[in-house]
């Protein structure tokens, strides 16, 4: 492994699917506090990637590591998830019946099982925690209605939201923008950009307008044929003739 104590770090990835090749030799490094984008053809492999982070998939070959110790290729869902790596899929999945401030206490609870966490009683550094999250995720004044009725942009924040509440270490986060107005996009962009630093990020996206908002002054990795095909400051990224050729250039000609 490299000299630097990333956070995660994966290296000679690769995954078949009946001999189709998802992910190919792929070399990856985050350090802590960085929000990462990674953009790429459908296809690619983003999703793959994000599965064989979080255990849903085992790598074939190659090693992923986390914090320099954890080799999560080699552990279950349910001990990646208990070390600190928290994914938010694309569709939201709150608990639609309850509201959004029991859907959080349903994460700050941890794993006690739902019908427990609705008798879970906070703490006063947990109520504490809670109401920054509310205002982080700009859900203050929505804190008692059922999540079911939230627009589909504020299901999203709460998902991000129980994600801070799980206190996990590493935030997945696959296709945000899907789906939403522009507004509810550009906030999201802003939630993203003031969780960066004291959190870190990946996220997987399409939306260029958001890439752009989320990663000025960061760096971008664009994926392809389940390699890296290059990474660096976005603007340099969307003048790479290699990047247009296979993504942005067909991207625009439709
Ligand atoms: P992306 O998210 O970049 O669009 P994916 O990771 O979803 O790409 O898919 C990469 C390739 O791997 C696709 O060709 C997809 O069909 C294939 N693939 C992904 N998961 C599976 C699976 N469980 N079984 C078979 N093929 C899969
Ligand atoms: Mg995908």
């Amino acid at each position: 492994m490299s000299q630097k104590p990333f956070l995660l770090a994966a290296e000679g990835v690769n995954k078949s699917f009946d001999g189709f090749k998802a992910i190919r030799d792929l070399n990856f490094y985050l350090e802590k506090g960085e929000l990462r984008t990674v953009i790429g053809p459908n296809g690619a492999g983003k999703t793959t990637f994000l599965d064989l982070i979080t255990g849903r998939t085992q790598p074939d070959t190659g090693k992923i590591e986390f914090e320099g110790t954890h080799d999560l290729g080699s552990m279950s869902e349910h001990e990646i998830y208990r070390l600190g790596i928290g994914r938010k899929f694309q569709t939201p999945t709150v608990y639609t019946d309850h509201t959004v401030a029991e859907n959080l206490v349903l994460s700050l609870a941890g794993s006690r099982g739902v019908f427990a966490s609705l008798f879970f009683k906070l703490n006063s550094e947990q109520k504490d925690k809670m109401e920054e999250i509310l205002k982080t995720i700009n859900l203050t004044a929505h804190r008692d209605r059922k999540a079911g009725t939230l627009a589909h942009g504020q299901k999203q924040w709460l998902e991000i939201g129980m994600l801070l509440a799980q206190d996990a270490k590493l935030l997945l986060v696959d296709e945000p923008a899907a789906g939403m107005t522009d507004e509810e996009t550009a906030r999201t962009g802003e939630l993203l950009l003031s969780l960066a630093g004291k959190h870190t990020i990946v996220v997987i996206e399409h939306d260029m307008v958001f890439v752009r908002q989320i990663s000025l002054g960061r760096k971008v990795t664009v994926l392809h044929q389940g390699s890296v095909l290059c990474e660096g400051p976005v603007d340099s990224v969307q003048a790479d003739p290699r990047v247009i050729e296979v993504y942005l250039g067909r991207k625009h000609a439709r």
